[in-house]
């Protein structure tokens, strides 16, 4: 057994978390989160909207002690690595827009790597296997109210973990460790002060004043978690977001402070450097994944990134795209991007797109996109 000292023990990991690239960490206590409460109330409001693995009993209840994960948890290790990159992709006003987390690889690869050389570097220093958990934002963990426990920063009004020294563009891990380690100070400052930019900026109203969000109007939620159809009084206010949404933090007066990674793995892919409509729309049923190979992209399915291109041409009235959109309502095989491409049709309205509509509507036997169809040609459209 190791002669270390929590202190030492605790100092060595930490500096090890460093060279591996982490920019923050911080120790907190395997005890419930503080804000338990909170998270029930959003559920039992409906507030996850579609994403029933967060509301199941089992989740639930996980989520409400660590020792139910780990039953020898000691300390829980959380660490945060900034995801901003060096060069954002130059997008011209109304190009479609992916949030920055999502232009280069799917972090949760990235950072589990790290992890495992966490734990084995702890390993080498206790001199014996060590019980543990790693998470990446995939685990029943309230991630953020650990972070801000072990130091790292508060929740902001956006929701997002903000640390007064790098900002929000953070990704969060957190290490269960059977090993007790030297606990942080919890950050309990709130520096948000009166700023109320995020929620002035959000066009669709989502930030609650719990420091939550709906995430059914959330463009994030209804971009990539959203498997159905983008209700229709929302698509507007969706504008050019093709995957994600990054509002709520551009706005934020905290990220002045945001450090620039040089981590290869987050710098834009050149699928997305800048991201172009016309190839979203092109995407194939056999080789649509081929551009995205290990992207967060994947998430969204083909259906899902098609639907929010016909979304984002739509609300651009790009009339350029038209021929893409007939395409995409005659033969694709999902009745989810027909019932879009015909929406964005109507959106565009010229005589062009009006006509496809009146003519493709004739032979359309799938309800949802005979419905979509009827509604589009039913806007009030200027005549030339
Ligand atoms: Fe807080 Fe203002 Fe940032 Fe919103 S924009 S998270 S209110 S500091």
């Amino acid at each position: 057994m190791t002669n270390l000292s929590i202190q030492e023990l605790t100092a060595r990991i930490k500096a090890e978390a460093k060279r591996l690239g982490f920019d923050l960490v911080g120790v907190t206590e395997p005890t419930p989160p503080p804000h338990l409460d909170v998270y029930h109330q959003w559920l039992e409001s409906g507030r996850h909207g579609g994403m029933a693995y967060l509301a199941n009993e089992r989740s639930v209840h996980i989520r409400s002690d660590p020792h139910l994960i780990l039953p020898e948890c000691q300390s829980i290790l959380v660490i945060a690595v900034n995801y901003l990159p060096r060069d954002l992709p130059q997008v011209m006003e109304g190009a479609p827009r992916v949030a920055v987390y999502a232009l280069g690889e799917d972090y949760h690869a990235v950072l589990i790597e790290h992890l495992k050389q966490m734990v084995a570097f702890i390993e080498i220093q206790v001199e014996r296997p060590v019980p543990h958990r790693m998470y990446t934002d995939t685990g029943p963990l309230l991630e953020r109210e650990f972070a801000q426990r072990s130091g790292l920063g508060w929740i902001g009004k956006n929701s997002c973990l903000i640390n007064p020294s790098h900002g929000s563009y953070l990704l969060l891990a957190e290490l269960l460790l059977g090993v007790q380690l030297e606990l942080d100070i919890p950050f309990h400052e709130d520096r948000c002060g009166t700023c109320s930019r995020c929620i002035d900026a959000c066009p669709t109203s989502c930030i609650l004043p719990n420091r939550t969000i709906d995430a059914r109007h959330c463009i994030s939620y209804l971009t990539i978690e959203h498997k159905g159809a983008i209700p229709h009084e929302l698509r507007h206010k969706i504008g050019a977001w093709l995957f994600g949404c990054d509002i709520c933090q551009q706005v934020c007066p905290w990220n002045r402070f945001a450090k620039p990674t040089k981590d290869p793995a987050f710098q834009p892919r050149s699928f997305l450097n800048p991201p172009d409509l016309e190839r979203f729309l092109n995407l194939a049923p056999d080789s649509w994944a081929e551009p995205l190979r290990s992207s967060p992209l994947l998430r969204s399915r083909r259906r899902g990134l098609l639907r929010n291109a016909a979304v984002v041409a739509g609300n651009n009235r790009d009339q350029a795209a038209i021929p893409q959109l007939t395409g995409l309502l005659l033969h694709d095989p999902e009745p989810l991007v027909r019932g879009h491409a015909a929406w964005a049709l109507g959106q565009i309205g010229d005589e062009g797109a009006l006509t496809v509509l009146r003519n493709v509507k004739e032979s359309v036997t799938e309800p949802s996109v005979l419905t979509e169809i009827e509604s589009a040609l039913d806007i009030p459209h200027e005549k030339p």
